[in-house]
């Protein structure tokens, strides 16, 4: 029975905790398109793009179309502080809130940089109370229907001013009243990254329809049942006190240069980086060093989104063909302020030079390998052109000697020696002869002129 009653009492005092006056059965949801008007104040108009976009305009857009698909749901009552372009001062728009008994109000913007370098949506909430756990809440129920369109989140932040109140006007006029207002910045226009996908009127209209659904979402509102209660399906603690936004640079950012390919002209780096209040949210490369002010912020143009929850990130960076200087990577976090890394200095004109040189080494290497071949080609072919002629000679010869009883296996001598030598042989041999035969003459010759007359006796005889 004492366990029953704890339990009670737990269950009804966090009841109470939570959701102190939205256990009610319709919710008040007031959006205010902001800026609006012809003035000689320039925040009527809010931003101006392209000299023909203007802010009021398209947060209008935005804000009817968050209307018309907001009242398709039940237990909501929804208004608009403005329907059309009219001037109202920030204390005008959360008074009407307050008015109508506005559970939340929502100020619908779109956002622009000095520099054009930012992208991605932010949501700004009082730092305060109620104020900001209501804010926080609801926030992040829009800051996901956006993320899951595509969009980067640059986060749900609180903003100070001097006096250390809220900074907005409007957020500081709905905690004076206790009316928690959020400041919903949809996204860049001035940025071509989110312009590709937010530029157009029927974007404007498709985020008005998931700002609707986050709102839907965070109430717990259905388009098909009506509920006896809205509460709140999304509870942020309260905080001990003011919620502080980050007011430094990343803690620490370091680049190492991890390859420079000479061939696409690119440079491999890692960049490491730490930031402990809130998070890391872009990083860009430039060449030059920060130091000598020869870097602008424009050099950081593209910039690219750092991994949620990672301390390190790798890519490329294109450079000119040769460059040789410093190198330098700068880290943003969600507040919009930087830390560079230390400069690197890149030399791709040595590697350059030592790539030619490298290349004309193995160049007059080939040619000389190509000589040395074609010096080796020649003289095998002269080797055979020799050895083929003294064939054919040594057939001839070797004929000759077959014929003279001559020895063909005397392969060393020239053949036109030998040709010699056989003519003077053969001389010789017939000099002896016809020697030999005078000899034999001279000798016998009584007998053979004796011989010769018997003959021409047994002639005349017969
Ligand atoms: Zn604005």
């Amino acid at each position: 029975m004492r366990d029953f009653f704890r339990l009670s009492t737990i269950i009804i005092v966090y009841i109470l905790m939570v959701c102190p006056v939205m256990a009610k059965e319709k919710v008040t949801v007031v959006i205010d398109p902001g800026h609006g008007g012809y003035s000689d104040d320039a925040s009527a108009y809010g931003a101006i793009y392209k000299d023909e976009l203007c802010e009021k305009d398209i947060n209008l857009t935005t804000a009817l179309a968050m209307k018309e698909e907001l009242e398709q749901y039940n237990n909501v009552e929804v208004y608009l502080t403005r329907d059309s372009d009219v001037v109202l001062s920030l204390e005008e728009r959360v008074d009407f809130a307050y008015g109508v008994g506005a559970d939340v109000l929502i100020s619908c913007h779109y956002n622009a940089s000095e520099s054009h370098l930012f992208y991605g949506s932010e949501i700004f909430t009082s730092a305060f109370g109620s104020c900001y756990t209501t804010g926080h809440a609801l926030a992040s129920c829009i800051m996901e229907q956006w993320v899951n369109d595509g969009q980067a989140s640059k986060g749900i932040k609180t903003r100070i001013g001097r006096t250390g109140e809220d900074y907005y006007g409007i957020i500081r006029h709905g905690f004076e009243v206790g009316l928690p207002v959020i400041i919903i910045e949809h996204g860049y226009l001035d940025n071509h990254i989110d312009y590709e996908r937010l530029g157009m009127p029927e974007d404007w209209e498709r985020l008005g329809r998931l700002d609707a659904r986050g709102i839907a979402e965070y109430y717990g509102l259905s388009k098909d049942h009506v509920w006896d209660d809205v509460i709140p399906t999304v509870v942020t603690d309260m905080p001990d006190g003011r919620v502080e936004p980050d007011t430094t640079p990343p803690a620490s950012v370091s680049m190492n240069i991890i390859e420079c390919n000479i061939e696409t002209s690119e440079v491999t780096y890692e960049i490491t980086a730490r930031e402990y209040e809130s998070k890391l949210m872009y990083y860009g490369i430039a060449l030059g060093d920060p130091e000598d002010e020869d870097v602008d912020p424009s050099d950081y143009a593209d910039l690219i989104l750092w991994d949620e929850g990672c301390t390190k990130v790798t890519g490329t960076y294109s450079v000119p063909t040769g460059y040789r200087g410093p190198i330098t990577a700068r880290v943003y976090n969600n507040y919009e302020l930087y830390t560079d890394s230390a400069t690197q200095e890149i030399d791709f004109a040595t590697l350059l030079e030592e790539r030619t040189e490298l290349l004309e080494q193995a160049a007059e290497e080939a040619r000389k390998k190509a000589e040395e071949k074609k010096l080796a080609a020649e003289r095998r072919a002269e080797a055979a052109r020799i050895e083929a002629e003294q064939k054919k000679e040594r057939e001839k010869v070797g004929d000759f000697f077959f014929f003279m009883g001559g020895d063909e296996k005397e392969e060393t001598v020239d053949p036109a020696a030998r040709k010699r030598a056989l003519y003077i042989e053969i001389i010789a041999l017939v000099v002896f002869i016809v020697v030999f035969i005078s000899l034999i003459i001279i000798r016998h010759r009584r007998e053979i002129i004796k011989y010769i007359r018997n003959i021409e006796g047994n002639d005349l005889d017969t």
